[in-house]
């Protein structure tokens, strides 16, 4: 591995196909190839890489989440400029000091929300704290049934997101943001839906009209609308491994993973690219390990054995009409309690009863639940996310919001929050 004179070195360990042991320092564009090497080697249809910047708050600012040019073909596709041509653009974003993200999954068209994506060749998992390093070292290396030499991943990336001390100029020492990716031997696909009758779908279409919130999955062949049971693969995956790692029980018996983070179990999501600057720290990510040699994981093997946990909020009853739950629309990560109290004026609470929203619902004796993502009013049953709310503020239906109900909901919305 060639390195350029002057330049910054990153420390790595890398397996070469060949089985030849790779221990040194390499330049961070070295590091990028390493990474997207490693993931996409294999890949055969569309890859994200996502470029952003800080702005004066310190919070990060996607610029290329919607360019079509930011989703490109992988080593599996019979390109042979694939990694040239992803290292170009990566080098580009670079040298213009912006922070870099490559996403593992595959997608079938480009574009940056959940209904993208195809499939994953990777599971992985996130964990920032460098205290809970033990506990990841230990379940990477306890033997299993089927799997005698535990569970080792095949790429683990340092994020840069933990400041360096300033006495510790040991670039060798991982001080947390760790990210480790399992490779799989098959295709994990997105979505299975399960229909009432038991009839099984890989990937079914998704629709999201415009004028509603609402998210349609239909037979591709025949475009049948399908309801049942919606099992979001990688995340289901993906959360098996971060409770497997470790868990507490909040004070209403919810499973809290305590080593990974769950937020990072979702498909969608880009992950920090190594060999790019972490932009609160100005520390590089780098490649800790990759491992070209290792044989991948059955799905089986990896997670077959392990439980989901007890809330599982991978798998969903789907409703014709329900809410769009997987849309990477910024109004919807808004809190309820802050929708409901934006949006009524009133105080809220989620540990209380507060009053319904429903303009048409005075209820002196507070009858709704104000929940992390919805809300639900237990007497005259109005209920649903951010668009809901608003529509019930209006006086408007919350089941089957669609059309001018739809829309007047998403201005007040708009109105009240601003642009986002
Ligand atoms: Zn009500």
């Amino acid at each position: 591995m060639a390195t350029t004179a002057a330049e910054i070195l990153l420390p790595t360990v890398v397996r070469w196909k060949n089985g030849e042991l790779f221990e040194g320092t390499v330049c961070p564009s070295e590091h990028r190839r390493l990474h997207i090497e490693m993931l996409h080697r294999q890949t055969s249809r569309l890859i994200e890489l996502a470029a952003a910047f800080r702005n004066d708050k310190g919070s990060l600012v996607w610029i290329t989440r919607k360019r079509e040019d930011h989703y490109l073909l992988g080593g599996g596709s019979g390109s042979q400029t694939w990694l040239e041509d992803l290292l170009a653009l990566a080098a580009h974003h670079h040298a213009k000091n912006r922070e870099l993200f490559i996403s593992p999954v595959q997608r079938s068209a480009p574009g940056p929300g959940k209904r993208f994506v195809l499939g994953s060749q990777w599971l992985w998992v996130d964990v920032d704290d460098p205290q809970r390093f033990p506990a990841l070292w230990a379940f990477f290396n306890e033997p299993t049934k089927s799997l005698p030499h535990g569970r080792l991943p095949h790429l683990v990336i340092e994020t840069g997101g933990i400041p360096a001390e300033q006495s510790d100029h040991d670039e060798t020492q991982i001080r947390g943001g760790l990210h480790a990716f399992f490779a799989l031997d098959r295709l994990l696909p997105a979505v299975t839906l399960i229909t009432d009758d038991g009839a099984k779908y890989t990937n079914p279409a998704v629709s999201i009209p415009d004028d509603s919130d609402a998210l349609n999955y239909a037979d591709r062949q025949t475009g049948e609308m399908l309801e049942g049971r919606v099992i979001n693969e990688i995340e289901r995956a993906n959360l098996r491994l971060i409770h497997a790692l470790g868990f507490r029980y909040d004070a209403y018996g919810k499973q809290i993973p305590t080593v990974a983070d769950p937020a990072c179990s979702h498909r969608h999501q880009p992950m920090r690219l190594a060999g790019s600057r972490h932009g609160e720290t100005g520390r590089y990510a780098r490649v800790i390990y990759a491992d070209f040699t290792a044989p991948p994981f059955s799905y089986e093997t990896l997670v077959g054995d392990l439980p989901d946990p007890r809330d599982q909020p991978a798998i969903r009853e789907h409703r014709s009409g329900d809410s769009n739950f997987d849309d990477d629309d910024p109004y919807k990560r808004i809190p309820i309690l802050d929708a409901y109290e934006r949006l009524t004026g009133w105080e809220g609470s989620t540990r209380h009863k507060v009053r319904c929203p429903h303009r048409d619902h005075p209820d002196n004796d507070p009858s709704c639940d104000l929940k992390s993502d919805y809300f639900i009013c237990r007497s005259c049953s109005a209920a649903g996310g951010i668009y809901q709310l608003a529509s019930a503020v209006l006086g408007g239906p919350t089941k089957h919001l669609r059309g001018d109900a739809f829309k007047s909901a998403k201005n007040l919305v708009i109105q009240v929050f601003g642009e986002l």
